[in-house]
């Protein structure tokens, strides 16, 4: 193209509100997922400034899906028709000091929003490993942390706006609206266009991250529940080899009662002596501070930094939720197959999870343990990988977390879910063409 062209292209695409395909036209890139494991089936994308674009969009399109910032490794987001996208919509639009909530339209992420509600003396109770996600993505999906006493990031949602396949507005609030709002909350992208988010709120906090490494596995066999209530946030991370947890994350609010006693030795394991990155041989500078430095919630939750790239990149992600008693068997189950994990792993990752009330969260009404896999970018060996380690948890109940892959057949997914013919409904009231449907939907949800 020579100087002139892109220049009048460039000029022609500032004007255009369908900007994406153009661009990824004129860079003759294909829209992908984050991890670039999956290709979109379509470069199609809309970008709504307003709730009214949106509206008027939605009551145009035949058949549309919402894309968050595109962290999903399987096809949930995927759509072959078109992409609606509310990256601009991603202010705050109120924050109410008294009832302990913030607004916020759909498009934000928690990264834009966690240093604003910090700086008004505000916090969430949880984050994710990475900050990077759009808070509607990461509830649509039941996103989560650590803490055995901390649900899902969806259990702070307490109210909803959204736009429905015949782009009307519906409003919905867990003080008003009881089981509907439960089903709503995880909607896996199903019921709508999802415009505004109200969350709870909590007198900001300081914490402190301490890392400790090389947990003997019998310690951790022996001692789990003891060392999952050590601190408000846990993670073990394991690469399976050497019957060791190669490092323990202790997350702890320095709040009276709650700090976490950070002795040199923890359950045979030794307190690190530098920061450490989840992933051995990847730089530290990408995570957040560790060694007891204290600083804002925001700044410790997270594993990753906001503004550097959060885990490995060029990776594949694999997460089973199991409920909290078959916690340890969970576990040993999967060490038991390391010498088939192990080549294909970057890492793993175990963290609690408290139960929940919504309909579509994996921890419906069970606290869980989850085991989660950083894989090696290879499809062709993990999708042979995962048959054999949802065999092995099958005796333990497991279920996949709905954004990452897995390889679970759609029926004995169902099976998890016991509101899920409720969830149903609630799609055909809002949605009655499947306006909002997937192949990943219709196959994992709507599917006979
Ligand atoms: C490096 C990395 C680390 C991760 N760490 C964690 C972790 O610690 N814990 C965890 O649980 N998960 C984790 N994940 C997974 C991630 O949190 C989820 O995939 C989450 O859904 C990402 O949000 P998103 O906005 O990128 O969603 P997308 O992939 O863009 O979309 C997900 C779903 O939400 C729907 N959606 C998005 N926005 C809207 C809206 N406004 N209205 C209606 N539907 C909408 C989409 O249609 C789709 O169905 C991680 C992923 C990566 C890449």
């Amino acid at each position: 193209m020579n100087k002139r062209n892109f220049i009048r292209l460039f000029a022609a695409l500032v004007a255009s509100p369908v900007v994406s395909p153009l661009l990824t036209w004129a860079f003759n890139k294909k829209l992908q997922n984050w991890a670039g494991n999956l290709e979109y089936s379509t470069d199609r994308l809309y970008s709504a400034d307003t709730l009214e674009q949106v509206r008027s969009y939605v009551r145009k399109q035949r058949k549309l899906k919402v894309l968050g910032t595109r962290h999903c490794f399987n096809n949930i987001a995927d759509s072959t028709d078109d992409f609606l996208s509310l990256k601009t919509m991603d202010e705050v639009v109120a924050l109410d000091s008294d009832a302990r909530t913030v607004t916020v339209n759909a498009g934000i992420t928690y990264g834009q929003l966690s240093p604003y509600l910090d700086g008004k003396g505000f916090a969430l109770h949880n984050l994710a490993s990475l900050p990077h996600i759009s808070v509607a993505g990461a509830c649509s999906t039941a996103t989560h942390g650590s803490g055995e006493k901390n649900g899902n990031l969806a259990t702070a949602v307490s109210a909803l706006e959204i736009v429905t396949a015949d782009g009307e507005v519906v409003k919905l609030s867990r003080q008003q609206d009881g089981e509907t709002f439960r089903g709503a909350v995880v909607g896996l992208g199903a019921l709508g266009v999802i415009t505004k988010v109200t969350l709870d709120i909590q007198p900001t906090y300081i914490m402190r991250q301490y890392v400790y490494e090389n947990m003997p596995l019998s310690a951790m066999k022996d001692h789990f529940d003891a060392i999952e209530s050590s601190g408000y946030s846990v993670s073990l991370f394991t690469d399976w080899q050497n019957q060791r947890i190669r490092e323990v994350w202790i997350k702890s609010r320095e709040e009276k009662g709650q700090a976490f006693d950070a002795t040199p030795e923890f359950f045979g394991a030794k307190r690190a002596t530098k920061n450490l990155h989840p992933i051995a041989e990847l730089s530290a500078e990408n995570c957040t501070e560790q060694m007891g430095v204290p600083g804002a919630w925001y700044e410790r939750l997270p594993h990753f930094r906001m503004g550097f790239t959060p885990s490995a990149g060029k990776e594949l992600q694999s997460e089973y939720f199991v409920p909290r008693q078959h916690a340890v068997e969970a576990i040993l189950a999967i060490e038991r197959l390391r010498d088939q994990v192990s080549p294909h792993l970057l890492i793993s990752e175990i963290r609690a999870i408290a139960a929940d009330n919504l309909w579509m969260s994996p921890c419906y009404e069970q606290a869980c343990v989850t085991i989660h896999f950083t894989w090696k970018q290879d499809w062709p060996a993990v999708s042979k990988l995962l048959p054999v380690i949802e065999e092995e948890l099958a005796p333990f109940n497991a279920h996949p977390h709905w954004g990452k892959l897995f390889t679970t057949k759609p029926a004995e997914l169902k099976s998890f879910y016991k509101k899920l013919p409720d969830f149903i409904q609630l799609s055909e009231k809002y949605d009655p063409q499947g306006k909002f449907r997937n192949q990943f939907l219709n196959m994992n949800i709507f599917g006979g």
